[in-house]
């Protein structure tokens, strides 16, 4: 055989051993990200195109925000703070700026961030100077042997950490104000027996919670969650946030998922871990799980809200038993959606 045909064989050879290759490349690894702008929707009869046009630009902006972190190859911790700090600085939503006022006037802000990878968490709860909680829990995790810090020690830390505090009057809106007034109204009448149109945890209400869960390209996921929580709440009052497993949850064994709704029925159901442990234990779906503890046991206690979660295959689901729920997702298989009410066009 001469030289050159031998040459032309292997070139051959080597061509083909290089296109095998390339046929069983891996694909790359999924990147997800979804996030909520809270269960207590407008009713539709009530929202105007203004309005939602208004949450629709915000919901995408932190959606751009969370995604645009994960295509650059960041990890979904950096997305859901990405995400989650759009959402507090926006006013519209119940958290940061913009959240709603406890009884006294006050904004009483709660958050907190777990990484799916150690795992790893850190909350915070009634900060009243803390202009973005999601960065201050963030710390937490990340400068502290603790996992929630409260109130003023809270706030403490923050100062420790070299954040700046706001005054308490950054977080207030006049459509806070108004919300406050009326349910002030509604538990007066209350009080003297007439009929009110409140939710069922007594002289409270909400609307706006904000949370994203996001998986990066290194198979890591990730949740965040931050509210101002219930209108008209006592001073003091936390929610379902900050509580590990109640409204915020992830780890790389099962799942991430941020809540929204009547905080209390989400501290008793322990919500988010409810619905990870079911996908890690019983080996359900991630929509089965959510299916199981947000439409049979939730609804059966009397809970009303929903959530967002995400697997590591990337599957993302975004169930509720309200009349709604702000949010929106996006992934690198081509899905990309904002949705409010149960049927709403994307
Ligand atoms: N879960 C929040 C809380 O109870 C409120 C909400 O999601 O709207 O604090």
């Amino acid at each position: 055989m001469s030289r050159r045909i031998l040459t032309d064989m292997v070139l051959a050879l080597l061509a083909l051993a290089g296109a095998g290759a390339c046929a069983a490349a891996p694909a790359a690894p999924p990147v997800a990200i979804a996030i909520h702008g809270g269960a207590g929707v407008i009713e539709r009869s009530r929202m105007t195109a203004e309005r939602e046009a208004a949450y629709r630009a915000g919901l995408a902006a932190a959606l751009d925000a969370g995604f645009g972190v994960l295509t650059r190859g960041g990890t979904s911790i950096d997305a859901v703070t990405a995400a989650v700090r759009i959402l507090e600085d926006d006013p519209q939503f119940n958290a940061g700026r913009g959240a709603v006022l406890n009884h006294d006037g006050d904004a009483e802000l709660d958050a907190a961030i777990m990484d799916g990878a150690g795992p790893r968490a850190g909350a915070v709860a009634a900060v009243r100077h803390v202009k973005n909680p999601i960065e201050l829990a963030r710390l937490v995790m990340e400068r502290s042997p603790h996992v929630l810090l409260v109130a003023e020690g809270a706030e403490d830390f923050a100062l420790e950490q070299g954040m700046a505090l706001v005054p308490r009057d950054y977080f207030r809106t006049e459509a806070r104000e108004h919300e406050l007034e009326e349910a002030r109204r509604a538990e007066a009448a209350r009080a003297s027996g007439k009929p009110s149109t409140q939710l069922a945890v007594p002289g409270a209400s909400s609307m706006g919670t904000v949370g994203a869960v996001a998986l990066d390209g290194a198979g890591n996921l990730a949740a965040a969650t931050s509210t101002g929580g219930l209108t008209n709440k006592h001073r003091g009052r936390v929610g379902d946030t900050p509580l590990i497993g109640a409204g915020t949850y992830a780890s790389n064994d099962s799942c991430a998922v941020s809540g929204t709704g009547q905080g209390e029925y989400y501290i008793r159901q322990v919500v988010a871990y409810d619905i990870c442990a079911l996908v890690h234990y019983r080996h359900m779906t991630l929509a089965e799980a959510a299916h199981e503890v947000v439409q049979v046991k939730l609804r059966r206690s009397g809970g009303e809200g929903g959530i967002i979660a995400l697997d590591r295959a990337g599957n993302i689901v975004m169930d509720f038993n309200s009349i709604g729920m702000y949010r929106a997702a996006q992934d690198s298989r081509g899905r990309r959606e904002i949705a409010m009410y149960r049927d709403t066009d994307h």
